[in-house]
């Protein structure tokens, strides 16, 4: 999956030639078709459905009462802050209920009354972020009310307790994770193709909170069937949860160096120094590259310093493609980056270095004017060959990184291990 269509191309010494560059102008083009075709398909079903739809007062108060406790969790939680990036909450608690309980028009303006919310209340991002995840989730909700008003006509027999609708509106919350899993994997895979479809699509953590979301979701319906008082019981409960998985994700971000997504240098040395001990102590062997971008300087000079940040972010992508899920990696800080390879001895240091610098050097990220493609130059440490610590280890990668440097970057080094000197012949005098 990591092999592109626009990295199949080598460009020469690192630099893209044209013919390298459509592929990625086309990537980027095809992310602005894909998210304007998602508003465009949101905005075409609001029309139809707002034209079709009888609006009544019950189902209003119960749309109001629902967004009324989605409000209260975002200003119950919005004091905590949010992590950096892409975060989850558990804000589908009230718009699961309002898919199943209410006509599928409401599903289309739920994301947006809470989307504003988000936008108003906790953090202001760039507007299209805001659209985009507002049309994404009303198209899975919308889809998810259509068939559970397909399968069960009247929406009041859920709170009966009968074993079919239930078991329909689970079904129905599934194909809301499912969908609202795949339009968003598809546009983080257009965004970056140096992603796998498994990271994108496949997330341990995210798949146990879309149960989590789903068991909420559907329990909120039933209650909110039984009677629309019964939220009042409901809220407090999802307002801890809600706290303690951002509390989780805050944890999570201060590990995190917030423009590559990798660990940060703190976090990398604690887990770095952890690995060590433990080959240290089972006698494995373990390699530790840094790997520096060449000439970094020139790339913020000639582009700016947001296509550099860029550069960054395609750097740490492709790291985090090539390399195995034990392995550690971080960015140790500017435009060096730390790798640990647990279990690699010297041959595997440098080819999976050689690798990393190939990959990288493939690399060609879109910028206004230009692609940027960069080269790196990366120094290769071995545990028990060149130091039996993580600061040995550090200096012996850092020497070796100076080394390729100096003989014209674009390349892997690993120091020279000094032969042991001859024993001394025992002197006869002691
Ligand atoms: P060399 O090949 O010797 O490594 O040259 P270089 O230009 O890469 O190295 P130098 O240390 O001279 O410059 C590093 C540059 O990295 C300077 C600094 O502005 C830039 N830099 C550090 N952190 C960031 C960042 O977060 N974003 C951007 N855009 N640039 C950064
Ligand atoms: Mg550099
Ligand atoms: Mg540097």
């Amino acid at each position: 999956m990591a092999a592109t269509s626009h990295t199949s191309v080598k460009p020469r010494n690192g630099v893209s030639t044209l013919a390298d560059r459509w592929p990625l102008l086309g990537q980027r083009r095809t992310l602005l078709y894909y998210l304007g075709g998602i508003v465009i398909l949101n905005l075409a079903a609001t029309v139809y459905f707002m034209t079709t739809t009888v609006l009544r007062w019950p189902e209003l108060l119960t749309f109001a009462a629902l967004m009324g406790c989605g409000a209260v969790c975002i200003e119950a939680t919005r004091r905590l802050g949010m992590p950096a990036g892409v975060s989850r909450d558990l804000l589908s608690a009230w718009w699961l209920p309002v898919a199943l309980l209410l006509p599928p028009v409401y599903s289309l303006f739920a994301p947006i009354v809470l989307q504003v919310l988000l936008q108003w209340r906790v953090r202001a991002t760039v507007l299209y972020r805001r659209v985009c995840s507002a049309a994404v989730i009303g198209l899975a909700a919308c889809t998810a009310s259509m068939t559970f008003h397909w399968l069960v006509p009247n929406s009041a027999v859920l709170s009966r307790g009968s074993g079919p609708p239930i078991a329909f509106a689970v079904a129905a919350a599934t194909i809301f994770a499912l969908l609202n899993t795949i339009l968003i994997a598809i546009a983080a895979h257009t965004a970056n193709p140096d992603i796998s479809w498994r990271e994108v699509l496949w997330d341990r953590e995210s798949v146990l909170l879309d149960v989590v979301e789903l068991c909420l979701g559907v329990t909120v319906a039933i209650a909110c069937g039984l009677n629309l008082a019964l939220l009042i019981l409901a809220l407090p409960p999802v307002v801890l949860l809600q706290r303690s998985l951002l509390h989780a994700q805050l944890q999570a971000a201060a590990r995190t160096d917030s423009k590559t997504g990798l660990l940060n240098a703190a976090a990398w040395q604690r887990e770095a120094d952890t690995e060590i001990v433990r080959a240290r102590r089972t006698g494995e062997t373990l390699a530790l590259l840094i790997i520096d971008i060449d000439h970094f300087k020139q790339v913020n000079d000639k582009h700016g310093h947001l296509a550099g940040d860029q550069v960054l972010v395609g750097v740490a992508a492709t790291l985090r493609s090539q390399l195995r899920d034990y392995d550690v990696v971080g960015r140790f800080g500017g435009e060096e980056f730390v790798v640990l390879l647990p279990r690699a001895d010297v041959h595997e240091a440098r080819r999976v270095a050689e690798r990393l610098r190939y990959c990288i050097g493939r690399m060609a990220v879109p910028a206004d004017d230009a692609m940027i493609s960069v080269t790196v130059s990366a120094g290769v440490a071995l545990m028990s060959v060149h130091g039996d610590d993580l600061i040995e280890l550090l200096a012996a990668a850092d020497l070796a990184l100076y080394r390729a440097k100096e003989l014209g970057r674009d390349r892997v080094c690993i120091p020279a291990v000094q032969p042991s000197p001859p024993a001394l012949p025992e002197d006869p005098a002691a």
